[in-house]
């Protein structure tokens, strides 16, 4: 599966960041995804429900933001958002391009780095050291 591999690389590329930040936790993650990529939302979902447990990202929600297909015509500049790929304008059948569809980036992610939020118990400072 296409989708298990991209999900894997997008955790991949994620943690290398979080760990740059000093994010221990991954809460949410934002992909941007063309339609031309083949890549499935369910299957991504899926995938990333698969990948995660016990892993800085469980419990983390997916959203995925499916970009359609626009063709931009080289004849009269026409564009056409489409859910099917073809390769001539509807309004000249001059000879179009594909403008929009081929995304595949990380749109951002939220995380924490596992610390705050935690009710009572210890102050700041933990004074029990090591
Ligand atoms: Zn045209």
């Amino acid at each position: 599966m296409h989708e298990v591999g991209l999900i894997q690389t997008v955790l991949n590329e994620i943690s290398q960041v979080a760990a740059q930040n000093h994010i221990t936790r991954v809460t949410k993650v934002r992909l941007v995804i063309g339609r031309l990529n083949g890549a499935l939302p369910d299957v991504l979902e899926f995938a990333f429900s698969v990948l995660t447990p016990e892993t800085m990202f469980e419990g983390a929600a997916l959203e995925i933001e499916s970009v359609p297909i626009t063709l931009e015509c080289e004849r009269c500049g026409t564009q056409t958002v489409t859910d099917e790929l073809a390769y001539f304008c509807p309004q000249c059948s001059g000879r179009a391009r594909v403008a929009g569809g081929r995304e595949l980036y990380i749109d951002f992610f939220e995380g924490d780095d596992g610390k705050d939020e935690r009710e009572g118990g210890n102050g700041p400072e933990d004074p029990a050291g090591q």
